[in-house]
């Protein structure tokens, strides 16, 4: 069961603090989003879940184990950038599978794996083509089924939607949702966005400077914001 718990999480570059000891209890299947302006410690925050930065202080547990010294492989989560990076001379069904690959898995069972992502995220027709020959959306998907192929316990998403245009967003958006639907894993989730936020979380974490200010489902964020940095973040009416 991949709960995701922060306990006082510290983070410090140098002398620098930027993550303040945060609490953070995330459910099995639960999709919380990480909500805030830029520099507040979302990424950092996610980083550090994902094992891509060491944590100063505090504890950070997946499935009640403590994670502080697992390296990123070890901790079976995925993660989905801003910038997806396919590999250019590579077809999407090698895009998809390459993760497998290099980790020795068995050529059936790549096989297999990769169906059943290309299925979930409507790639069947795709799976020959090379990046150079996809949509922005459909690269996106071939970046999110690159994760899905690893069945792994918990998504963690960084701006995944970032660059594209916004009508792609709001598409990617449902998308992402249903494929959360579909596969049943925790996902975090990180945007500056307040739409986007309230539309894919079940639960949002609003942060400031390195400090949540408020968990709630989007709802109770909205009609009870705890303070006038929320309520005028989320647009919440005075
Ligand atoms: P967000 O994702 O919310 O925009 P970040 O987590 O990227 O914010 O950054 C939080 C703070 O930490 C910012 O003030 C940023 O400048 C600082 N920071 C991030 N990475 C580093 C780093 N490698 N070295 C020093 N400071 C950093
Ligand atoms: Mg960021």
């Amino acid at each position: 069961m991949a709960e995701i718990t922060l306990d006082k999480v510290v983070k410090r570059y140098g002398k620098l603090e930027v993550v303040h000891g945060i609490d953070l209890k995330i459910a099995h299947n639960e999709f919380v989003v990480l909500v805030g302006p830029s520099g507040c410690g979302k990424s950092t925050t996610l980083r550090m879940i994902a094992g891509l930065e060491d944590i100063s202080d505090g504890a950070i547990r997946i499935g009640g184990d403590v994670v502080n010294d697992l390296p990123p492989r070890k901790r079976n989560i995925s993660m989905v950038f801003q910038n997806y990076a396919l590999y250019p001379h590579m077809s999407v069904r090698e895009n998809l599978g390459f993760g497998l690959k290099i980790a020795k898995q068995d050529p059936k069972m790549i096989e297999e794996r990769v169906a059943e992502a290309a299925e979930t995220l409507g790639l069947d027709a795709l799976l020959d083509r090379t990046p150079a020959e996809l949509s922005g959306g459909q690269r996106q998907r071939v970046a999110m089924g690159r994760a899905i192929v690893r069945h792994p316990e918990a998504f963690l998403f960084d701006e995944p939607l970032s660059n594209l245009d916004a009508k792609l967003r709001v598409q990617m958006r449902t998308e992402i949702k249903k494929l959360h639907q579909k596969v049943k894993t925790t996902v975090v989730y990180v945007t500056h966005d307040q739409v986007e936020a309230m539309t894919l979380a079940d639960r949002i974490v609003i942060m400031r400077d390195g400090n949540i200010e408020q968990v709630g489902t989007p709802m109770e964020v909205f009609d009870h914001p705890l303070n006038t940095f929320v309520a005028s973040f989320i647009g919440s009416p005075p």
